[in-house]
């Protein structure tokens, strides 16, 4: 029986106990899997006990960072954007599948990306494990960041991208919400960017009516405005809680050293959705 947590600074709502579990049984594996709320002040106080009382863990906001002197190496993501959301405590490893997650969301919804022009708005955590994906992938990418400094800093260490400090209102086939806003205490808002011509604006219809689909990293709620203003134009849209599932499928895989199997994922998602509508 494998002894799993996650780890972050108030995890009392979290669903991944609930949602770990059963791709683990699905994976034909049994698990153990505990919440665990812990200060930041007193990460320091903490962080060795979680190595030695479980098996692997997955870390949340604030500690994605905050565990990487604890670890002996980081792979992937991990090691490029310095942020950990998966711990193998045995080997001290850490891995980030927040870019697998999205990617597989995308692939098993149908979006190809080879050649399509893709607009991201923002890029912070999140922004940048997709912003490489999507570049990996082939996308011509255009990302927009209010915080310029940020956006520049992004664009040295990825590159593959155009950077803008204005969105150009032209048609994208599609547009990815990466900012957060239009969750927690943003609920019912957009987020404002400055247009091509200085215009400060709500993301709204105007852009959204021309591209070919929406998607939101949010998952909370299940439809963001974005989501709504884009389904109300008529467009495709997808919300962020198929790939907070497929993060989690992935980050299973890395424990249990399988290779990672977009269809037999999809197949445990749409099974998870009927049991958890
Ligand atoms: P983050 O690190 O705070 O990044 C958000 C970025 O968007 C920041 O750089 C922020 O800039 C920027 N931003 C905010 N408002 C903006 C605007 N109006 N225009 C342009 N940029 C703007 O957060 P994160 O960890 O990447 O998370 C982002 C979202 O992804 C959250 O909703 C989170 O829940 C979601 N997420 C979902 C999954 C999933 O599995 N579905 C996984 C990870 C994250 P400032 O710093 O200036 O505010």
């Amino acid at each position: 029986m494998l002894r799993l947590a996650v780890v972050g600074k108030d995890v009392s709502a979290s669903s991944s106990p609930q949602m770990h579990t059963f791709i683990l049984r699905g994976m034909g594996k049994r698990c153990s899997y505990e919440k665990v709320s812990v200060a930041p002040a007193e990460f320091s106080v903490h962080a060795e006990e979680l190595f030695r009382r479980f098996d692997a863990f997955n870390v949340t906001i604030p500690f994605k960072g905050e565990i990487i002197p604890y670890l002996k190496e980081l792979k992937g993501d991990a090691r490029i954007f310095g942020a950990v959301n998966t711990v193998l405590a045995r080997e001290r490893i850490g891995c980030n599948t927040d870019g697998f997650g999205f990617s597989m969301m995308l692939e098993n919804a149908g979006y190809l990306c080879a050649g399509k022009r893709v607009l991201v708005l923002g890029a912070g955590g999140a922004g940048r494990s997709c912003i490489k994906m999507l570049s990996a992938s082939g996308a011509e990418v255009f990302v927009y960041e209010r915080n310029e400094e940020r956006l520049m800093s992004v664009y040295r260490e990825l590159g593959g991208f155009d950077p803008l400090t204005e969105v150009p209102c032209v048609p994208y086939d599609f547009i990815v919400n990466c900012t957060g806003i239009g969750m927690h205490d943003t609920v019912g808002k957009t987020p404002t960017v400055i247009y091509e011509g200085g215009r400060v604006m709500p993301v709204g219809e105007e852009l959204l009516s021309q591209c070919g689909g929406a998607v939101d990293l949010i998952y909370v709620p299940e439809e963001s405005k974005f989501l709504r203003i884009a389904r109300e134009c008529g467009k495709p849209t997808l919300s962020g809680g198929a790939m907070l599932f497929y993060q989690a499928y992935c980050a299973d895989c890395i424990i249990l050293g399988r290779k990672p199997d977009p269809a037999a994922a999809k197949v445990l998602w749409e099974k998870y959705r009927e049991e958890n509508p």
